[in-house]
């Protein structure tokens, strides 16, 4: 671990983190959502189905260290070799896991942050994500593309203004790498999502490629969504170092345009604690966002886009 020098930008990430983790501690607490707990324990996830949905079990109602624990214990249970990059700053301290997978120069980077907000039992944000990235590694495991290097992240502290991230792409290199993208909210909905898009370019197009190949229509159950404020993820601090990296979310195709509405609006994002929101922002950061929620259709439904964008890009 070596110690970098405190920015500006760094400063700004804390203090919004620790405001944005305040409020969520305290509404929660106000919710009475004391109720944090696992649904299942590690061994009964070992041993069962190797679905999304039920990986996703690993992290649910857990501590953020014991959901970085469970990452690492189900890769090495698998005998899946990972790398690790343990970090630690002013700003919070956590343990990245890196999985790759395939051949050749180009790399695919999928993100899934493993941490969650307290309060919260993190099923939706982001266990879902994480339940579908250890399913699709599996799978991928036993047929590697030949011709494309799949980079699965499982990283720490995203919601410390995406800490882990921020720190990765400080610390390793990130030669080869044509894309990239995060999941986020993967685990309620029907259509699929990708945001903060300020330009279409190559990576973009061969990922809308993919989508129209699953038959899903543009703006029906395939959204292309522009630079959102307030809401963030791991995929910014790979833009910022000038890469293709975009949010990968699911919607209810019916709630799209009450979210754009909602996403798109800085005042009403900013005050998301007060009004009505749409689904799946009705549990984001909350004690709602349960188990119970997940869709095992939405994380499929992501298994199988992410599938296909291997397929059109190796
Ligand atoms: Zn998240």
């Amino acid at each position: 671990m070596k110690q970098r020098p405190v920015t500006l930008r760094d400063l700004g990430f804390y203090v919004r983190a620790r405001i944005n983790s305040g409020i969520s501690g305290a509404l929660n607490r106000r919710r009475g959502g004391a109720k944090v707990r696992p649904v299942a324990s590690l061994d009964e996830v070992l041993d069962g189905a190797d679905t999304p949905l039920a990986l996703s079990r690993l992290l649910v109602g857990r501590s953020n260290a014991e959901r970085q624990a469970a990452v690492a214990l189900y890769l090495d249970w698998r005998g899946i070799p990972f790398a690790r990059h343990a970090f630690s700053s002013f700003e919070g301290a956590g343990e990245n896991f890196g999985v790759e997978i395939g051949a050749g120069d180009r790399v695919l980077v999928l993100i899934a942050h493993h941490d969650a907000v307290p309060g919260s039992p993190g099923a939706n944000d982001n266990a879902a994500a994480v339940g579908i990235l250890l399913h699709l590694l599996g799978r991928l495991a036993r047929t590697p593309p030949a011709n494309l290097r799949v980079r699965f992240l499982f990283t720490a502290a995203e919601e410390l203004g995406y800490l882990g991230a921020r720190v990765y792409v400080q610390e390793t290199s990130l030669a080869g790498i044509i894309g990239v993208l995060s999941l986020e909210l993967c685990g309620i909905g029907d259509a699929l999502v990708v945001w903060d898009v300020e330009q279409e370019d190559e990576f973009l197009h061969r990922v809308g490629a993919a989508a129209q190949g699953l038959g899903l229509r543009r703006d029906e159950r395939y959204h292309v969504v522009g630079r959102i404020p307030v809401f963030g993820s791991d995929h910014r601090a790979f833009a910022a170092a000038g890469l293709p990296a975009y949010g990968l979310t699911m919607i209810p195709a019916a709630e799209a345009e009450a979210l754009r509405r909602f996403v798109l609006s800085p005042g009403r994002s900013a005050l998301m604690h007060l009004i009505r929101r749409p689904r799946p922002f009705d549990t984001y950061h909350t004690s709602g966002d349960t188990y119970a929620t997940l869709e095992p259709a939405a994380c499929d439904a992501v298994v199988a886009a992410l599938h296909a964008i291997i397929a059109e890009l190796g």
